[in-house]
């Protein structure tokens, strides 16, 4: 059985916040604002995961009302999806993903955030990719005030009946 998830998220920028993409941190003079540490590229590999699976989205999971998660780590966040799919017998394929930024320019990360998303994942670099985007100057993204972030994941599971 193979099931393939998507998923999207965005975050205000804002001063003195560090800025977290998949789980590295990148440096910037801004970061992105949010309840948890607003990763928006593992936000949106998150709900990719979830949809994939048939398990609502990431604000079932980690509500922004729950002050357990201020602050929290989107890698810990994935951490508990993963095992969760694991339980019911889902493998992660492969993760397709692209982050969408004006400033910084992200071509000197994406190689490191595709090995930290594959070592989180528990898969090889080359099922894992990550591709980069500026906002072309307009919109929020364009004008620095936002970053997004969108992600496609395929599972498979041995069970027929998933
Ligand atoms: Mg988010």
């Amino acid at each position: 059985m193979l099931r393939v998830g998507i998923g999207h998220d965005t975050h205000r920028l804002a001063p003195g916040r560090t800025l977290r993409l998949g789980g590295v941190i990148v440096p910037h003079d801004a970061g992105l604002l949010g309840h948890s540490d607003a990763d928006v590229l593992l936000h949106a590999l998150i709900d990719a995961l979830l949809g994939a699976a048939g398990l609502g989205d990431i604000g079932e999971w980690f509500p922004d009302t729950d002050p357990a998660n201020l602050g929290r780590d989107s890698a810990e966040m994935l951490a508990v999806v993963l095992a969760r799919l694991a339980a019911d017998g889902w493998r992660v394929v492969n993760a397709d993903c692209i982050v969408f930024a004006q400033q910084p320019r992200l071509g000197p990360y994406k190689e490191t955030i595709r090995s930290r998303l594959a070592a989180l994942l528990d898969l090889p670099p080359n099922c894992v990719n990550v591709k980069a985007k500026t906002g072309e100057h307009v919109g929020p993204i364009g004008r620095g005030e936002a970053m997004a972030a969108q992600a496609v994941v395929l599972l498979e599971s041995p069970n027929p009946n998933c």
